[in-house]
């Protein structure tokens, strides 16, 4: 009877899937012609452009070199300072 409204909302952000999302050539994060592309708040923008300085993003986009795709991406701000 109520099943939809107990699925919905009891479920946590966890990841529901544990396959890797790979792009088109199936390359994952990790592969070396996947670049991260950083997202950094307006502020870290400013600091990394004029001073020269690191600024750990708030964001990072992977996207393959080969066919250009953007299939994955993290917010971790952990994993965003290390893969950088
Ligand atoms: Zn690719």
């Amino acid at each position: 009877m109520a099943e939809g409204a107990v699925a919905e909302g009891a479920v946590p952000e966890a990841e529901p899937a544990p396959a890797i999302p790979r792009c088109g050539c199936g390359h994952d994060r990790r592969h070396h012609m996947v670049s991260p592309e950083p997202t950094y708040t307006g502020w870290g923008k400013f600091w990394v452009m004029f001073m020269g300085v690191s600024s750990i993003p708030i964001r990072l986009d992977f996207r393959c070199r080969v066919c250009g795709q953007a299939f994955d991406f993290t917010v971790d701000p952990t994993e965003c300072s290390a893969l950088l």
